[in-house]
């Protein structure tokens, strides 16, 4: 007798993940692939190693998975990233805004230019992917919008003022949108993790313990987990099974909600 097939919570579905080339977007597009969301990947970097990681993904989870390389600075990218996607999927069901940079320096030398950066790649971006794909899940009457905030959209840091005001906002255009969106069967929520295990944290590890003199255990417990009372970083693979649960249909009521993987920072 043949296994009976189950289908996935997904199946059928289409996500945009930004920045879904790296770390966390990474972790998201796997797990909402794992539940057969067909997805577009986003994101910069090497169009070969880009490209390996589209097939792993797709042949893993027996889903369709097509890149953009659109740059998120650009409005009219990302307008056309969410017209890619309806193209070659004809919808899109769920949005992921997770593309980030980071930038550290006092305010009084904080460069203009990284400042519009990371406005524009951090918050603006969102609202521009936000505005392009609500009239049509409002029309279909369903959407799962999630932006990926963090613990710096609900507590700061100094010499991080660009990026903390951007994660503040994103989870103000969270609010916003929830509201706006609650009668339409659309969710939209922030996710806000503490310091996640990605190659961008990584290769911080031994830069610090070479500029500290001190060891890699004690870099990771002393530095970059100071704030984080767990002493444990979040991982990929818990932010994408959050994304994904925020996907299904049992998280119908939970909307304009901002939610911390932290390990306990943000209860300070
Ligand atoms: P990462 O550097 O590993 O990944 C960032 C992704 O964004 C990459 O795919 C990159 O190519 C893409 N990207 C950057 N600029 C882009 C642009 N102009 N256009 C298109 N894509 C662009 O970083 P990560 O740690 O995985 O961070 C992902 C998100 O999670 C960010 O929004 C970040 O602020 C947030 N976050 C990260 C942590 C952490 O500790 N790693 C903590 C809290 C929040």
């Amino acid at each position: 007798m043949k296994p009976a097939t189950v289908k996935r919570g997904l199946e059928g579905r289409t996500a945009i993940v930004t920045g879904s080339t790296s770390g966390i977007g990474l972790g998201i597009a796997t797990a909402l692939a794992a539940q057969g969301a067909n997805i577009v990947m986003n994101g910069l970097g090497d169009p070969s190693v880009i490209g390996r990681l589209r097939i792993d993904l797709a042949r893993t989870h027996d889903v369709a998975a097509v890149y953009s390389g659109a740059d998120l600075a650009r409005p009219e990218a990302i307008r056309d990233l969410v017209a890619f996607a309806k193209q070659e999927f004809g919808s899109v069901d769920v949005l992921v805004n997770n593309a980030g940079i980071q930038f550290v320096s006092p305010v009084d030398e904080f460069p203009e230019d990284e400042w519009n950066s990371i406005l524009a790649i951090n918050l603006s971006a969102a609202f521009h992917a936000i505005k392009a794909v609500v009239p049509e899940m409002r029309a279909r009457g369903y959407g799962r919008i999630i932006n990926i905030a963090s613990a710096h959209g609900l507590v700061a840091s100094p010499f991080k003022s660009a990026y903390v005001a951007a994660k503040h906002g994103l989870i103000g255009l969270t609010k916003s949108v929830a509201l706006e969106t609650a009668t339409a069967k659309i969710t939209c929520n922030a996710i806000c993790p503490g310091y996640v295990w990605t190659p961008l944290v990584e290769n911080q590890i031994d830069d610090q313990a070479r500029a500290h003199g001190i060891g890699r255990d004690a870099v990771i417990k002393d530095i970059l987990l100071k704030e984080q009372p767990n002493k444990q970083f979040a991982t990929p693979q818990q932010i994408g099974a959050l994304a994904a649960f925020l996907c299904s249909d049992v998280a119908d009521c939970i909307t304009g909600a901002s939610l911390p993987v932290d390990g306990g920072w943000t209860a300070h």
